[in-house]
């Protein structure tokens, strides 16, 4: 069997299409256009890549969009006083903090990230949104576990009452996974570095989602006959080559359906980004 491959591309533009028409309505009901800032600390370069992209994907929206540029030695004092300052404007719907932070401020990430308006998180970092997506009423939701979720349903995979396995327990990605397919009535195991018998578990997968950080962790002996695969996984192997988590060509013939890396989940992430201001735009005047 060869696996459906799930072109992020092709769901991408689904996503992108219905924020499209939420910027619209937005215009054209409230006179409001959405507007994201992103801050950027320092000159990591791959984290400059991924905020030109959210830039750009904004624009093509009909987003407005601010990218805070400040320097490498910003110390947490300073961070946390751009923030307050970008809380109380009224013409920001959406803040991000682009991760990592430089060395000097990294231990001081979650203070930073919790200062966020909880409405304006469009990370959906935030203890309140992680709250809310735990107790089953999720406002704000992580982009790249919520951007999984919606491939799977344009896909027309079924979550209901399958079983699904996560390997990786991060607050970004397997976390809120958990919740969100909990949510959905699949039966969920997450596993982890600590993981006993891991290929046991992951055989028992009707959907396996990979958010490890380790290139072609997952091989096919790992895989059940037919079942889904989700590679949430980026890791760069050589300078201009990337692979995910699970080891596709093998993969592919022993899943139905298999996300590719690159040109998989990466690309729904921004897309799931832009319908985040979108709802914080929304619940802002719904405040
Ligand atoms: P993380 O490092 O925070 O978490 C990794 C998880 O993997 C941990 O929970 C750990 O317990 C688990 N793990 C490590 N070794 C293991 C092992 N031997 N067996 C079982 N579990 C093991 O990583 P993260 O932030 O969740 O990211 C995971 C991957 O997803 C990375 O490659 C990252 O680049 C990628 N990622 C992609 C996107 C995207 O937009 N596509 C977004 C976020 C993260």
């Amino acid at each position: 069997m060869t696996a459906r491959i799930l072109e992020g591309k092709e769901f991408s533009l689904k996503i992108k299409e219905e924020a499209k028409l939420g910027v619209e309505e937005l215009k054209n009901k409230f006179g409001v256009t959405p507007s994201l800032a992103v801050v950027i600390v320092g000159e990591n370069p791959a984290s400059q890549v991924y905020v030109r992209n959210k830039h750009k994907t904004c624009e093509e929206l009909g987003i407005r969009s601010e990218v805070v540029e400040m320097s490498e030695s910003t110390t947490k004092e300073e961070l946390i006083a751009k923030i307050d300052e970008m809380n109380a404007d009224k013409s920001i719907n959406g803040i991000l903090v682009q991760l990592p932070l430089p060395t000097a401020i990294k231990a001081h990430e979650e203070e930073i990230l919790n200062r966020i308006d909880p409405l304006k998180d469009v990370d959906g970092f935030h203890p309140y949104n992680v709250g809310r997506l735990v107790t089953g009423s999720p406002t704000l939701v992580p982009c790249t576990p919520a951007g999984c979720l919606k491939m799977l349903d344009l896909a027309g995979i079924e979550i209901d009452g399958k079983r699904a396995v996560i390997i990786g327990r991060s607050n970004i990605v397997g976390k809120p996974m958990l919740h969100l397919l909990m949510s959905r009535h699949a039966t969920v195991t997450v596993c982890h570095s600590h993981t006993k018998n891991l290929p046991e578990v992951t055989r028992e997968a009707d959907i396996l989602v990979a958010a490890i950080g380790k290139p072609k962790f997952v091989t096919a002996d790992m895989i059940k006959p037919s079942a889904v695969i989700v590679d949430v996984g980026i890791n760069r192997i050589a300078p201009k080559k990337l692979v995910g988590d699970v080891d596709f060509d093998n993969a592919k013939e022993i899943a139905s359906a298999i996300t590719p890396v690159p040109g998989g989940v990466g690309l729904l992430t921004v897309a799931m980004l832009m319908q985040n201001v979108i709802k914080a735009t929304r619940l802002q005047l719904e405040k």
